[in-house]
């Protein structure tokens, strides 16, 4: 007899490969889809350059960096007048400005939402992620700041630890393992995952909500500390995370475990819906029969731009030697043979130090507290961006 959980993975791979078929038969449609996403790659890389960066994130005044100044008939906002020529001839460029000017006419983009305060290419992230469709874009921010203001979003640094009890905090390192570790070659902020030891007993101590609670600070502790650091470290903007997922131990139960399922679905679609765009790469380590398996059925709630970004590590000296290309050896895990040097250790968990905190968790931790004191005093989007690049320090009370 089939358990529940596989029955409904089989029917759901029938579904895909229907969808698949039918995704082929749209052609043209697709044709121009291409085209405006290599546009949209040329604007984003060279709003990304150096030039820009400097120029958006340090020279301009706070106003100029969080509204769109629509000009005067002009075509183009400001700071996307200042890309070359072949740029701002694309129609993925115009579609931009178009979205500009619609949320600037809808009231602007949250500010604390603002990563590397780049409006621009955060704009770019969210067309891109609507497929091309300005006025599916400005809905899509729309939903964005309603979702901020209900959930407090804005706040969440400062609020998410300190609302879980030491119990919780506990039970969620030992029983899911990850953090982040480091940056790759590019600068990416590496985070570290071990999937396959994930333990859903930690539904008995922590609800469902804790956990995607969680993952919501994750991103935000992306968006609002991380990027901003490596931006200013390599100098252009970082945007983008790379991941390193280590199945080991992976067990196909994980799919008939449907509040595992649930919890993973809303956490997707949070991410796409609110934090487009983020993924650099994933590398997945120690894949075996049972992730392709889940891949099958889980793949569905990626969206198809995604999937390519998923590289498959192979096992031994090869598949340590692909890393070497994309990480720096200090910062591959010891546990997948690189020469980390942490103290405490790469990551919590059975394969780590349990329900301690391992280095990273500390080092987050540690910049919680201080982002929760800021934000206790009413700080603003500008100011927790300078306290993350060191501007400016934490004054005494
Ligand atoms: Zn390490």
């Amino acid at each position: 007899m089939l358990g529940r959980g596989v029955q409904v993975a089989l029917l759901v791979l029938v579904g895909c490969r229907l969808l698949g078929g039918l995704r082929g038969k749209l052609g043209k449609k697709s044709r121009e889809r291409r085209r405006l996403a290599q546009e949209a790659e040329m604007v984003m890389s060279e709003l990304a350059n150096a030039d820009h960066y400097l120029k958006d994130n340090f020279e301009a005044t706070p106003e100029a960096k969080h509204s769109v100044r629509s000009s005067d008939g002009a075509q183009l906002s400001p700071s996307l007048q200042g890309l070359s020529a072949r740029s701002k001839n694309t129609e993925a460029c115009r579609k931009l400005s178009e979205l500009e000017r619609l949320v600037e006419r809808r009231g602007g983009f949250p500010p604390c939402a603002v990563v590397n305060g780049d409006l621009d290419r955060t704009l770019l992230r969210f067309l891109i992620a609507s497929d091309y469709d300005v006025g599916r874009a400005a809905d899509a921010v729309d939903d964005l700041k309603v979702w901020r203001r209900d959930e407090r979003i804005d706040s969440l640094l400062g609020t998410a630890m300190k609302s879980l009890s030491a119990q919780k905090q506990n039970a969620l390192r030992r029983c899911m393992p990850s953090t982040y570790h480091g940056r790759d070659l590019r600068g990416h902020p590496i985070h570290l995952e071990q999937t396959g030891r994930y333990n859903w007993e930690v539904l008995r101590h922590c609800e469902p909500e804790d956990l995607v609670r969680v993952h919501i600070l994750a991103q935000e502790y992306q968006s609002r500390v991380l990027f901003p650091r490596a931006s200013r470290d390599v100098g252009h903007t970082v945007d983008k995370m790379t991941n390193v997922l280590d199945l080991r131990g992976l067990n196909i139960g994980v799919l008939s475990n449907l509040q595992a399922l649930s919890i993973f679905k809303e956490v997707q679609r949070i991410d796409q819906k609110y934090y487009p765009e983020m993924l650099n790469v994933t590398y997945i380590v120690n894949a075996g029969w049972v992730f392709r398996a889940v891949w099958r059925v889980l793949k569905v709630v990626f969206p198809a731009r995604e999937q390519g970004k998923l590289k498959l590590v192979p096992r031994g000296k090869k598949g340590l030697e692909m890393l070497r290309e994309a990480i720096p050896e200090e910062h591959i895990p010891a546990y997948l043979g690189g020469s980390c040097t942490y103290v405490k250790g790469c990551i919590s968990g059975p394969g780590g130090t349990g329900d301690k905190a391992c280095d990273g968790q500390e080092a987050m931790a540690r910049d919680l507290r201080e982002a929760g004191e800021l934000l206790d005093r009413g700080a603003g989007a500008d100011e927790v961006t300078a306290w993350a690049l060191g501007q400016r320090k934490l004054a005494p009370e």
